[in-house]
């Protein structure tokens, strides 16, 4: 191979237009509550763009335009009934369309193309063009249940994009891995009974949405045992993580050689953000990217789709974007993360017995179908 292929970045300044509502981080404001900003505002997923361009990376990266998801697509995972509910709310000025979730004036619009971007990404791994790719989109999507938006998901981005590909590549195994700090409730509801899509999802213990994401959650029918759980307790760092990467997430993939290997990726996860109580940092985050790719080289020619879901520290989201993004491409910039000494020095950053206990009861499960 003489030519070594680019990464590939999507990104819409449309999609930092998604207006998630008038809220206090995630609570409506009122009376008692003073309007603040909302904790899933463009500003953090625009740092990342801006830190990408300011570190010479983004000039590498293979840029990628994304369309609008066609109502079609979309109506793969959404009933349509909930499709137009999404577009009669956009159409008459927006507002609450689900529990902590809003949609603004023509939002409808911008959520198809948040979605576009995941199928953009993905489908530009599949067919060659990029080596791998990240689709820095908004909305969200990883909550989003089939008939219900919920936890700022609108659209089931990559759940819509994973549908996509399977009919336009003929594609009978792709993997879920959502590292974002709240479990993928949504893609594991749509992928439940179904063996074609494994979802794997590392999040912090009964976090959102509550009571769900359980380890005992290991899918069903045919899709028994096609669905992992790694709720970590609150307080997990880079060691909970390497250890549940290589423990459990890494073989299950080995052993279920996915032919697309789809990353939800959230940097909520990091020491610094507000709404989770995990200590991910970004040369945590860079480790993570590594394994994958590893494992990715060996089952599935290094395809990797990431799709943009939480992450809602200012300060620090964008160097964990940058360290996935230089990981990713394989180019260093010069950027060092002036946070990563600090977080990566919190105690209880190794391994915690608390932790591995949960850990290696996850990798029982996969004595079930992957031993
Ligand atoms: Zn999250």
């Amino acid at each position: 191979m003489g030519i070594k292929m680019a990464t590939g970045l999507v990104y819409h300044e449309l999609c930092m237009w998604h207006d998630a509502g008038n809220v206090s981080s995630f609570v409506p404001t009122g009376l008692q509550v003073q309007p603040d900003r909302h904790a899933e505002e463009p500003e953090t997923k625009r740092r990342i763009r801006n830190l990408l361009e300011v570190s010479g990376l983004l000039g590498k990266l293979e840029l990628i335009q994304p369309e609008p998801a066609e109502i079609a697509q979309i109506a793969r995972v959404h009933p349509q009934s909930y499709i137009d509910r999404i577009k009669e709310k956009s159409r008459s000025g927006g507002g609450e369309v689900g529990l902590n979730t809003f949609i603004g004036n023509e939002g409808f619009d911008i959520a198809r193309i948040s979605t576009g971007g995941a199928i953009s990404v993905m489908d530009r791994v599949l067919d060659g063009r990029v080596r791998n790719g990240y689709a820095l989109v908004r909305p969200p999507g990883h909550h989003a249940r089939p008939d219900e938006a919920m936890g700022f998901c609108v659209f089931a981005n990559a759940p819509i994009a994973i549908r996509e590909m399977q009919k336009k590549y003929q594609l009978d195994r792709i993997a879920i891995v959502d590292w974002d700090a709240h479990h993928g409730n949504g893609s594991e509801e749509i992928f439940y009974e179904d063996p074609a899509v494994l979802t794997i999802s590392l999040h912090q213990n009964n976090l959102f949405p509550i009571g769900s994401g359980a380890m005992s959650a290991n899918g069903a029918g045919r899709g028994e045992g096609y669905n992992i759980n790694v709720p970590l307790p609150p307080g997990s760092g880079r060691g909970a993580y390497e250890a549940a990467f290589e423990r459990v997430v890494i073989p299950a993939l080995r052993a279920y050689r996915p032919q697309l290997i789809v990353v939800c990726s959230g940097f909520d996860a990091c020491g610094l953000d507000p709404l989770a109580r995990l200590m991910l940092h970004s040369s945590a985050y860079a480790t993570l990217t590594r394994q994958l790719m590893h494992c990715a080289d060996d089952v599935c020619q290094g395809r990797i789709a990431m799709v943009h879901e939480g992450g809602y520290s200012r300060a620090l989201a964008p160097y964990c974007g940058l360290a996935v993004m230089e990981t990713l491409s394989g180019i260093r910039t010069k950027v060092t993360d002036p946070f990563d000494e600090y977080v990566s020095g919190f105690g209880g950053q190794d391994l915690q017995p608390h932790q591995e206990t949960i850990i290696e009861e996850a990798r029982g499960l996969l004595k079930k179908k992957f031993a």
